[in-house]
């Protein structure tokens, strides 16, 4: 058993003034293999006024200091990767195949910050004004719990970058994951203060630092419900955010695209993380005229993807994070089954031989109407849901048709009509004939995918202030 039992603040390991204990359990067997000790609000408050005090000499720090900060960060995580992979397997469920390549991506995150920051112009000259970008102050980060190495890493390396200092509460599941990282960051030598970090709850911990007046700017990533009620809750100390939501990517499949490339993409797009993933593809739009053979390929793509223990290095699918998690989607594979979709594959229950864990049977339901749950909410799980149109027009119109923006997919044999159609497409990512992320370039959704962007300069922006100056060249 792994007891976890203490938070960071002000550059050290400290017993927290919260004493509720939440378990720790392996979603692959349901098995308890620790606790972590939650903080409160007063936990929370020590840590937002250690931020403080720390951004007084942080933000005079030089970029060469800085840059050099973040290099130590990356090379600490990347030191553990194996620890850092396996707590990865243990207490979130992703597979042996992903979860190295995961903190290597968190570092990675550390040095794309890295490199925006020897590349940002801090000041330059518009007329006669001198505009410089200053830290925003403090910043409260909190972070869900399907990417929680590297959620947390895009936006502590935004911070540093632009001199922030941090106070960061990460997901109550991810307490194995948020000690190991935390002692990545005490490791890499950072002044006391500039990073710290309170397991807790949201209703806690998490209100606190949306409430609390010396924190300038909440960057969140969660759901849009949570989303939500952070903005309302920081209208009052007026503090900027930047909100990394839900979504209900739509990926669009034209007539004249290889569909024996882009089918299993598909399929592989909606179950990426165990289905658990933000920018999932869990809308398919085929031509009508093809549903046939597109059922046949999403078939034959799920039978070709190993479901089982995340530890084998040849599964690809592992568990549902938490056992409330593997309901809800047990739920909407219901609500799909009574609104009258048709199964494909998959269905209700465990997948035979795997019954003890949160594991769910990848599901792929065809003649998806827009009206349907299974349509129209963000479900979480390998869930995909085919649904058909009869001209691009009404394709587009289709993928539109939602409150969420935050990635899309589109093949096609023809790249300018690709480019078209991403110019008419509401999402903040656009993935054209399989390719993959940039990860230095800016990320983040449309309507009620979110607010502002992340990674790279964009997310440097992100924390800094504007300051315009006249007259700094006007001798009295
Ligand atoms: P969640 O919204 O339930 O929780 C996210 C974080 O917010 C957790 O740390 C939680 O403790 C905290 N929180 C909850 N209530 C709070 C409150 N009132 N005040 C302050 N903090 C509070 O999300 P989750 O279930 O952990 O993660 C899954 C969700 O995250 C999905 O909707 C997914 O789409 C989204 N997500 C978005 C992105 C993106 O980049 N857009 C990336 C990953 C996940």
């Amino acid at each position: 058993m792994r007891n976890l039992e203490q938070v960071y603040i002000n550059g050290k390991f400290v017993t927290p003034q919260g004493t509720d204990r939440q378990e720790l359990v392996n979603p692959s067997t349901r098995e308890v293999f620790g606790t972590v000790t939650l903080g409160n609000e007063e936990d929370a408050k020590l840590a937002i006024a250690a931020a403080k005090a720390a951004f007084t000499s942080f933000t005079k720090t030089s970029v060469q200091e800085r840059a050099a900060m973040l290099q130590r960060l990356n090379d600490a995580i990347l030191d553990r990767t194996d620890e850092l992979a396996e707590a990865n397997i243990l207490e979130y469920g992703a597979p042996r195949m992903a979860a190295a390549g995961r903190v290597k991506l968190a570092a990675a995150n550390l040095m794309d910050s890295k490199e925006a920051l020897e590349q940002f112009e801090f000041v330059h000259y518009i007329g006669k004004a001198k505009v410089v970008s200053e830290p925003v102050g403090v910043i409260a980060i909190i972070t869900p719990w399907n990417a929680s190495y590297s959620q947390i890493t895009a936006k502590l390396g935004a911070a540093i970058a632009a001199g922030c200092t941090v106070v960061i509460k990460p997901s109550e599941l991810s307490g194995l994951q948020t000690q190991l990282l935390t002692e990545c960051f005490h490791a890499a030598d950072i002044p006391a203060g500039v990073i710290n970090v309170v397991n807790g709850l949201g209703a806690t911990v998490g209100a606190e630092l949306t409430r609390n007046r010396d924190v300038a700017m909440v960057n969140f990533t969660g759901s849009t419900r949570v989303g939500k009620e952070i903005r309302r809750s920081t209208v009052d100390s007026m503090k900027r955010v930047t909100l990394e939501l839900g979504g209900k990517s739509p990926n669009i499949v034209l007539d004249d695209a290889d569909f024996a490339k882009a089918i299993p993409a598909a399929v592989r797009s909606c179950y990426m993380n165990n289905g658990q993933a933000c920018v999932a593809g869990t809308r398919l739009f085929v031509p009508e005229h093809r549903l046939d053979e597109v059922k046949l390929l999403a078939r034959e793509t799920v039978l070709s993807m190993k479901v089982g223990l995340p530890s084998e290095a040849d599964t690809m699918l592992g568990p549902i994070v938490t056992e409330k998690q593997y309901n809800q989607v047990q739920h909407y594979i219901r609500a799909g089954l009574q609104e009258g979709a048709e199964l494909v594959i998959g269905g209700e229950g465990h997948p035979e031989g795997l019954e003890q864990g949160n594991f769910v049977k990848p599901t792929v339901f065809a003649n998806v109407t827009e009206a349907m749950a299974i349509a129209k909410e963000e479900i979480f799980g390998p869930v995909l849901s085919i649904l058909t149109y009869r001209t691009e027009e009404e394709a587009v119109e289709m993928a539109n048709n939602t409150d969420y923006g935050l990635g899309a997919y589109i093949s096609t044999s023809n790249l300018k009509k690709a480019n078209d159609l991403a110019s008419r497409i509401q999402a903040g990512v656009i993935l054209i004939n399989g390719a993959g992320f940039e990860m230095k370039a800016p990320f983040g959704g449309f309507k009620h995918s979110g607010i502002g962007r992340e990674y790279g300069i964009h997310g440097l922006q992100d924390c800094l202030e504007t300051k315009t100056i006249t007259g700094f060249d006007l001798p009295m």
